[in-house]
């Protein structure tokens, strides 16, 4: 990483109240295992260093606001993780999480699963396979006390996703860009119906770059009836409101 490239990122971190100082060489080799990938196969679209490190790595920082991932011992579970992010991030900055980055497609997973070993992030169990799947699954159903996600769909189809597959008391922290009321709502309709309640709505910016950012949390509050999440791709193709 260029001098230019460690100054945002120390910069980006300090702005979400983190010091980054004793991570950077994970953060630096991180970039040049995503540039190398990147270049044989097609994970992310973001390609250029500052935009690596400010829309991938300080962007999935901004998941810490609120400190919902803070707490020792904590089974956070990724919703599309794409090329690992946020987890990759917040593996690095919270290892004592344990971490289980989900996306339905195995490039993707294969690549997050090579830079966690790599940077020893011994705490980050990369996992194949489709959200609504896990939410059937005993294994996965009611096992983790956080799930994130970050840009993987609407406010409603995150919901249904999410919250069969959290602890009762458990949290769903989605982050979004900006969030539009219609969103909002149907979200809270969502979460009503799988036993979840909008306890946040945290409209921010994102650091140096000044980009709309809105994390929303929600709280499982009750049992999630047996019929959700639905079978795959229905909760996107008939969201629930
Ligand atoms: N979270 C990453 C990020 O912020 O860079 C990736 C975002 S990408 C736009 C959305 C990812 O979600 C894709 O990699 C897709 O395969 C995955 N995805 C969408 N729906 C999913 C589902 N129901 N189960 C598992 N993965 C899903």
């Amino acid at each position: 990483m260029t001098p230019e490239g460690q100054a945002l990122l120390r910069q980006g971190a300090a702005e979400l109240g983190l010091n980054v100082e004793g991570q950077l060489p994970q953060f630096e080799q991180l970039l040049d295992l995503l540039v190398e990938a990147n270049s044989r196969v097609n994970l992310t679209a973001l390609k250029t260093e500052s935009d690596i490190v400010l829309k991938h790595f300080v962007d999935s920082l901004s998941c810490l606001r609120g400190g919902h991932l803070d707490g020792a011992g904590l089974r956070v579970l990724d919703i599309g993780t794409g090329a690992g992010f946020p987890t990759l991030p917040l593996a690095i900055v919270r290892p004592e999480a344990a971490f289980t980055p989900l996306d339905s497609i195995r490039k993707k997973i294969d690549f997050v699963r090579a830079a966690a070993e790599a940077l020893n992030l011994t705490g980050v169990t990369p996992l194949v396979g489709r959200a609504e799947t896990l939410g059937r699954d005993p294994e996965h159903r009611e096992r983790y006390d956080r799930v994130v996600c970050r840009a993987v769909a609407a406010l409603p189809i995150l919901v249904e996703l999410g919250l069969p597959l959290l602890k009762p008391g458990g949290l769903l922290v989605a982050q979004k860009g900006p969030i539009s009321d219609e969103e909002l709502h149907a979200g809270r309709r969502a979460a009503g119906e799988v036993g979840g309640r909008v306890t946040e709505v945290d409209a921010f910016t994102l650091p140096v770059l000044g980009d709309a950012r809105t994390l929303v949390v929600i709280k499982k509050v009750a049992p999630t009836p047996k019929k959700y999440p639905r079978r795959e791709g229905v909760p996107n193709a008939q969201p629930l409101f």
